[in-house]
């Protein structure tokens, strides 16, 4: 099964995520903690990517599918993956699908985690405090511009999957325990 979870930084899509892989063994792929390894590795890439992260761009899409792509080669990703952070624009999602459909997959769930602005700039502060700093894009200026990017180049991805049938949408805003409910009924269905 192949799983997306969607919604703006801070929404919970990794915590979730995380869970997913810890319950039900799927693989998790995270474009922002691959970026975060490449950066952490030192590599070109990551001396690419981190200027773009530190101020809350999006990395190009080419580098993102390539990224995507790669990490599928690997395969360990048959019995199904979760993504999440990715996709984050209509050519990505496109992308996506072009490579599932190479493999004879396809996307089974897309999972929006809806969570209103303001709760996002007190948890990213929190997540910020509680990182000691681990993360360089933390800042309530950095997550301004995140969220600004996430409103112009990912809400439009929600028609694109809305057409499909396949959305459901979580409210965010609940516990973290009762998000992983709803999104296990979603599982089930
Ligand atoms: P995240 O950990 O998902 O919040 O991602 C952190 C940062 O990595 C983002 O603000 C972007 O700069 C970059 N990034 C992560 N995933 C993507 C993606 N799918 N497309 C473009 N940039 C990404």
């Amino acid at each position: 099964m192949n799983i997306i979870l969607l919604g703006p930084p801070g929404a919970g899509k990794g915590t979730q995520a995380e869970r997913l892989v810890a319950g039900r063994g799927f693989v998790q792929l995270s474009t922002g903690d691959m970026l975060r390894e490449a950066i952490a590795n030192g590599t070109e890439l990551g001396k690419k990517a981190k200027s773009i992260m530190d101020r809350g761009d999006l990395v190009a899409d080419d580098i993102i599918l390539g990224m995507i792509g790669e990490r599928f080669e690997a395969g360990d990703t048959a019995n199904g993956v979760i993504f999440d952070g990715f996709p984050r624009t209509v050519a990505q999602a496109e992308g996506l699908d072009a490579l599932l459909e190479g493999q004879g997959q396809a996307i089974d769930h897309v999972i929006e985690i809806r969570v209103d602005e303001e709760i996002l700039f007190n948890r990213i502060e929190t997540r910020a405090s509680e990182h000691g700093g681990a993360r360089s894009d933390d800042t309530a200026e950095v997550l301004a511009k995140r969220l600004d990017v996430h409103r112009q180049n990912t809400a439009p991805i929600l028609p694109y999957y809305e057409a499909r049938g396949n959305m459901s949408v979580v409210d965010g805003m609940m516990s973290i325990d009762d998000v992983a409910a709803a999104i296990d009924e979603i599982l089930k269905g």
